[in-house]
């Protein structure tokens, strides 16, 4: 029997992504999401009538699955990739170095602009290019973590500053004693060493928030600012059947996908255990927070800048005159006041540009996100998208992608778990 009528719990890229691959396989899809605004945490909203997103989201052109599904919603209009990646390095003196790929097949070509960056000397980029062979043909295992790799590595505190801080700490968005290296060596080869292509930059031109709209309009009924409280399995004439509990009543489904974070499908499971899913406690949280920043400088010249040994890793230019600033795995600044956020990322970007030291600062805002993303602990397993019950499926970038927590694992695992009830309905 097909699964005809399914519910999607979250309206995030992850149930947006399962809701469209349903479609596709001619299931009638209703979306539930507990907020009024679609996108989770890759979405946008107005802070005194300008929208803004709910911190700047990157891709890179190995986000394959990402740019689908932007494609199949009638958005890849709206993003932009670099021709090749292209990426400029500030330090705090006002030194630049760039990093940029060549013509030359993966791992070639990085060597040329490695060679030339400015940011290290000779010794330490040995030791990096040392430590990237190491990871092309050495292997971890899973309890080793990337601190420890990269000490087993010989890398020290230039290394790391230069060249590891500002790629990885946003690509990975936690302390690296709390990633696996087996997580980190799969973002190191993906973007950076098997393919010459893989690590151009890309973002939304428009507001994240128009990209999940698109999305939503491909489906059959989206109810936003509606909590599920509770999902219970039934069989309805001997057919697999769920419940939704919300707080207006009951509703029912040939079958369901949990598209919300770790910690509300395990409350909305009850018990996750019997229908073997596992490991929902096994995931923590990190905070990502952005400073925005209007000022009467201009343009920057550029789309972004790193900035090295700085607590904000990265500075976006959103339009001439808007700066958007993002601190990963930003834990010990997530209670700090809002204007001394603010004062603080003005200082640091008026010193890394220091075109904008007579600029004004005309406006600031502070978007804070305590659940960035979320990383399971150190040896543990990621949940997988399939359960043992028929009828439902788990989605969400925490959910075993191979990915680490970001808008493409969120769409992979949408897609895995629709095809997980796809496969499963006969
Ligand atoms: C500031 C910030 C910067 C980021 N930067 C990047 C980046 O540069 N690149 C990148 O790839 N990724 C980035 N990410 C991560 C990326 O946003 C996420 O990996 C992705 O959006 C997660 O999608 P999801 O659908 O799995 O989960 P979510 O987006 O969390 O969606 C889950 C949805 O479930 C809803 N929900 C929860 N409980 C219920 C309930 N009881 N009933 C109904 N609905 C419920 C929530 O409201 C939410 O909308 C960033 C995240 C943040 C916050």
């Amino acid at each position: 029997m097909a699964v005809e009528r399914v519910a999607v719990v979250g309206g995030g890229l992850a149930g947006l992504a399962a809701g469209l691959a349903l479609k596709a396989a001619g299931a009638h899809v209703e979306l539930f999401e507990r907020s009024r605004i679609l996108g989770g945490r890759a979405t946008s909203f107005e802070i005194d009538g300008v929208e803004v997103d709910n911190g700047q989201h990157v891709f890179l052109a190995c986000c394959t699955e990402f740019i689908n599904f932007a494609e199949a919603v009638g958005m890849s209009g709206a993003l932009h990739l670099q021709d090749r990646f292209d990426a400029t390095i500030l330090s705090r003196s006002g030194k630049a170095g760039r990093l940029r790929t060549a013509a030359l097949p993966a791992p070639l070509h990085l060597i040329g602009s490695f060679a030339s960056y400015s940011h290290l000397g000779l010794s330490g980029k040995l030791l990096i290019a040392r430590a990237l062979a190491a990871a092309l043909l050495g292997r971890c295992d899973a309890s080793e973590t990337f601190e420890a790799w990269l000490t087993r590595n010989g890398q020290g505190a230039q290394e790391r500053a230069a060249f590891w801080d500002p790629f990885f700490i946003p690509a990975l968005n936690a302390p690296f004693d709390r990633v696996g290296a087996p997580d980190a060596m799969f973002v190191l080869k993906t973007a950076f060493l098997r393919d010459a292509g893989a690590a151009r930059f890309g973002f939304s031109k428009v507001p994240l928030a128009h990209l999940a709209a698109a999305a939503a309009k491909q489906l059959d009924a989206v109810h936003t600012s509606t909590a599920v409280l509770a999902v219970t399995p039934s069989a309805v004439e001997g057919r697999p059947n769920v419940t939704l509990s919300l707080s207006k009543g009951d509703e029912h489904f040939d079958a369901v996908v949990l598209a919300v974070p770790p910690r509300q499908a395990e409350r909305m499971l009850g018990d996750p255990s019997r229908y073997g899913v596992a490991n929902l406690d096994r995931y923590d949280p990190y905070p990502i927070i952005d400073v925005h920043l209007w000022h009467d400088g201009g343009s920057i010249g550029r789309d972004f800048v790193a900035a090295l040994e700085s607590p904000l890793q990265w500075i976006f230019e959103k339009e001439p005159g808007y700066l958007c600033c993002s601190f990963s795995a930003a834990d010990e600044y997530l209670r700090q006041p809002t204007a001394e956020l603010e004062a603080l990322a003005w200082r640091e970007v008026q010193t890394f540009l220091p075109a904008l030291k007579d600029a004004k600062l005309v406006r600031s805002a502070v978007t804070r996100n305590p659940e960035a993303t979320w990383l399971p602990q150190i040896g543990a397993t990621r949940t997988q998208q399939r359960t043992n019950h028929p009828a439902i499926a788990i989605a969400g970038s925490w959910t075993e992608t191979g990915w680490p927590d970001t808008m493409e694992s969120a769409v992979r695992s949408g897609n895995l778990a629709a095809a997980a009830l796809v496969s499963r309905s006969g």
